[in-house]
């Protein structure tokens, strides 16, 4: 990039919010995957009309323009792969509007989650999908990545709560798509295709939101299992069961391990555990749900039921749930997280057969994840300075690839496809459905400037 065009981007963002300073630059080669490229500088919008213009500049001159919000994707969707500009939404921060009778929130995208919810708090309503990273992660980067979390069995993703978005097309144009309405059937629907476009579409400059109201009575428990398939199964039985928890998570024997040894949590020796929580707007309602959990619990052969006895336990269990995986990270130096996400009656089968797949690289591993909406999280360390050990984790991956989709599942249930996944892309998706995404792209986006490299949809 030469030093003409990157006074022309301090012209459009002002000096402050533009930078090619090796230490910034270094910084934006990353996210939370094991990718990593430097691009040539990086700027910070504060509006829509700076977003536009740059995307014109882009196509005129030909130079990659890669959004990002916080950098915590975990699959290098946000690594500028070919260089060129990182446009930083981390400073259109405004919360636009909260319109309670409404149900709606109208956010520009580079508001951290948590600070939505902190908002929001006071009116009694919450935004649900709740990802791990929520303190850190932008409302952006979860409609781009369609992010989920462990509310998603009762709650649904991102996308269930996108109402309307206003985009910038890689050609410039601002775009609104949706309505202020709870629903609409008016012509294709814009939004979706927006959602979980993993910035290959257009940028994201303003978000409208559905929130709900948060349910104020839970009950927490945890359940131990000799064997994963018994865990597994547990699962199933409880989301057959008629009641939908809204948090139903699982953890193996080596996440338990690794909490206890490295996460000092005095946690027993077993092969799986489960947590559920149950809410509603009474006590009554959240313990009826949590009492017939806990007889599915015991048909499937639970070694030990116990409830939690007070908000505090409640969320040392949570504390012990969310901490798991950068526990884990800490048993190598590098790490790949993947989200694989089967129909509910295949969690058994996914389990099991992740745990045998694995186990025979001889490799730390663990699984944990949101069992209730049959995703799970195996997460493999190893080194990446060994090229034996990096062998086996690309052989390890595949196999966890081709094992889920060949149970009718999906490579990613939450993180995106971003560069980790894009090989893999052919296992799930059928040649005329792939065609049509390239299409799609190259329609939006003739001279591949945004975001290129990713989701596998170069021609
Ligand atoms: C510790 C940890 C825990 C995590 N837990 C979860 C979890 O529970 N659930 C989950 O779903 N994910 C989780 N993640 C992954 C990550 O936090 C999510 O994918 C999150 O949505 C990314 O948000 P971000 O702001 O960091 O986006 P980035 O990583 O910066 O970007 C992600 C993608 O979104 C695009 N993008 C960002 N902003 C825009 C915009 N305004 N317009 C267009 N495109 C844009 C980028 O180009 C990129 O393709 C976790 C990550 C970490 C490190």
């Amino acid at each position: 990039m030469d030093d003409r065009i990157k006074q022309a981007l301090i012209d459009i963002v002002g000096k402050p919010n533009f930078t090619d300073s090796l230490i910034d630059l270094v910084s934006y080669s990353y996210d939370a995957s094991d990718h990593d490229h430097r691009p040539a500088a990086a700027a910070w919008p504060t509006r829509s009309e700076q977003v536009s213009e740059i995307l014109v500049m882009a196509n005129e001159h030909g130079f990659p323009v890669t959004p990002r919000g916080a950098g915590t994707g975990f699959a290098g969707s946000g690594v500028p792969v070919r260089g060129g500009l990182v446009l930083d939404m981390c400073r259109m921060i405004r919360i636009i509007d909260i319109r309670i009778p409404d149900r709606q929130v109208i956010v520009e995208p580079g508001v951290v989650y948590a600070d939505l919810e902190k908002a929001l708090s006071p009116y009694g309503f919450f935004f649900p999908p709740d990802p791990a990273s929520g303190k850190v992660c932008t409302l952006g980067g979860n409609v781009a990545t369609n992010a989920g979390g462990i509310k998603g069995a009762k709650y649904g993703v991102t996308k269930d709560y996108v109402l309307g978005l206003e985009v910038v097309l890689p050609d410039g144009r601002i775009m609104r798509t949706g309505s202020r309405c709870m629903k609409s059937s008016s012509g294709y629907d814009l939004t979706r295709l927006f959602v979980g476009s993993e910035g290959t579409l257009g940028v994201i400059t303003q978000i409208t939101l559905k929130i709900n109201p948060r349910p104020t009575a839970t009950r927490t428990a945890l359940a131990l299992f000799s064997t994963l398939k018994d865990a597994g199964r547990a699962v199933t039985g409880i989301m057959h069961s008629g009641v939908i928890p809204s948090v139903l998570e699982i953890l193996d024997e080596n996440t338990i391990r690794a909490l206890s040894e490295h996460g000092g949590m005095d946690l027993p020796d077993v092969t799986a555990m489960i947590l559920i929580e149950t809410d509603g707007y009474t006590d009554t309602e959240a313990s009826y749900q949590m009492s017939k959990v806990a007889q599915v619990l015991r048909e499937n052969n639970a070694t030990h039921i116990q409830e939690a006895a007070s908000a505090q336990e409640a969320e040392k269990l949570w504390k012990a749930r969310k901490s798991a995986g950068s526990v884990a990270a800490r048993l190598r130096a590098n790490n790949v997280s993947e989200d694989v996400t089967v129909p509910i009656s295949k969690v058994p089968d996914l389990l099991t057969r992740i745990s045998e797949t694995v186990r025979k690289y001889d490799l730390p591993f663990v699984i944990f994840g949101h069992a209730g909406d049959g995703n799970l999280h195996p997460k493999i360390m190893y080194d990446r300075t060994d090229p034996e050990q990096v062998r086996k984790v690309q052989k390890a991956v595949y196999e966890i690839f081709k094992l889920t989709c060949d149970l009718g599942g999906t490579l990613t249930g939450e993180h995106g496809i971003g560069l980790a996944k894009a090989p893999y892309m052919h296992l799930e998706h059928d040649p005329v459905a792939l065609d049509l995404m390239r299409s799609l792209k190259v329609l939006l986006d003739p001279n591949n400037i945004l975001n290129p490299g990713k989701m596998n949809l170069d021609r």
